[in-house]
């Protein structure tokens, strides 16, 4: 049988978060690239969705390549590139979206979220923010991709492009694998340290409720120091009535491989907590950032990561998308 293929990505909204890293990243790097054949993209037509900067998205594209990279994802065992690098993305988004419904775009819960934010704003909605799950699924389909390892936020994207998949082979004959995501057993939804009912997000203003991995190690400590918790002083695992524990548990649970449950009964203080959390997470970014700074300093080395994993994405896309044309009558 032949090896499970994995495709998945990050967009250069902003920098890489502690959420991006326990959700996603960390199982690229210690599970995925090993027993699959997988694909790592640094998704930047998405970071077009919303409203930005040209030079900060060419910035941005860049370092979370590095730290792709710096995280561990090795190119001698996966295939690391840049979106727009491969045209076969829009090619095959273009067929997605006369896959899609418009209703089942619109009830898309990011798609609702980030309008409602919009709007509240006083500004304009891009039409690509309500397509951006027909560019997903392409991102996803042109690679026959068995499985896409996400967080939370993104399965229901990614059960899109699986509806989407299904749609299009019954339509036009089977040309697509269908894909299924999966998630951490842990900290599959990181929670903003000041605010544990919204989501650490790499897309948001920059608080100090978001630890990003190249935040200095004395701003690591103190934003995990200063977390919301809540009046109570016992340390237990609710992710309902005390979020703000649960969430730096689940946290302390992702880096240490224990469970929350577990973990609670250990520690008699929330400081006592927040300590522990914040020495474990530096532990885990250090040879991140250390990795981080090397790579910064040989520019080549990933020049010529990105375009070699480039052309490989072409290859393998190419005709698979070619097959969906002619699929559909071109
Ligand atoms: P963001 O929402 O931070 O801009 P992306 O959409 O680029 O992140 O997502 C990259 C990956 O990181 C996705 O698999 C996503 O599910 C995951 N992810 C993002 N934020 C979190 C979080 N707070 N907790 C867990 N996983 C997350």
């Amino acid at each position: 049988a032949r090896r499970p293929r994995i495709f998945s990505g990050v967009k250069p909204t902003g920098h890489l978060t502690l959420g991006n890293y326990l959700g996603a990243v960390r199982r690229w790097v210690e599970e995925d690239q090993y027993r699959a054949d997988a694909l790592f993209s640094v998704v930047d037509l998405h970071a077009l969705t919303v409203d930005h900067d040209p030079a900060r998205v060419r910035r941005l594209t860049r370092q979370a390549a590095t730290l792709l990279l710096a995280s561990g994802l090795d190119p001698e065992h996966c295939t690391v590139y840049v979106q727009s690098h491969v045209d076969e993305h829009t090619r095959l988004s273009y067929l997605m979206e006369c896959t899609a419904a418009d209703g089942e775009m619109r009830r898309m819960i990011q798609y609702k979220e980030k309008t409602a934010r919009e709007w509240e704003r006083g500004g304009s909605v891009r039409l690509s923010l309500l397509t951006y799950p027909a560019l997903m699924a392409a991102d996803i389909l042109a690679f026959d991709t068995d499985e896409v390892p996400v967080g939370d936020d993104q399965v229901q994207h990614v059960e899109l492009a699986r509806d989407l998949a299904q749609r299009f082979n019954q339509r036009y004959g089977p040309v697509f694998t269908v894909p299924r995501a999966t998630r951490p057993p842990v900290a599959a939804r990181v929670m903003d340290l000041q605010d544990p009912l919204s989501k650490m997000g790499k897309s948001h203003a920059e608080t100090a409720g978001i630890v990003y991995l190249l935040d200095e190690t004395d701003v690591v400590r103190k934003k995990i120091m200063r977390a919301v918790t809540d009046s109570g002083t016992d340390v237990v695992y609710d992710p309902v009535q005390r979020p703000g524990v649960a969430n730096l548990l689940d946290v302390l649970a992702s880096c240490t491989g224990d469970k929350p449950e577990v973990l609670a009964e250990q520690f008699t203080s929330y400081g006592a907590l927040k300590g522990a959390v914040a020495e474990a997470v530096l532990e885990l970014l250090r040879p991140v950032r250390a990795r981080h700074a090397e790579l910064c300093a040989d520019p080549s080395y990933v020049d010529g990561v990105l375009r070699a994993g480039a052309e490989r994405a072409r290859g393998l896309a190419r005709p698979r998308v070619d097959a969906a044309y002619a699929a559909v009558g071109l």
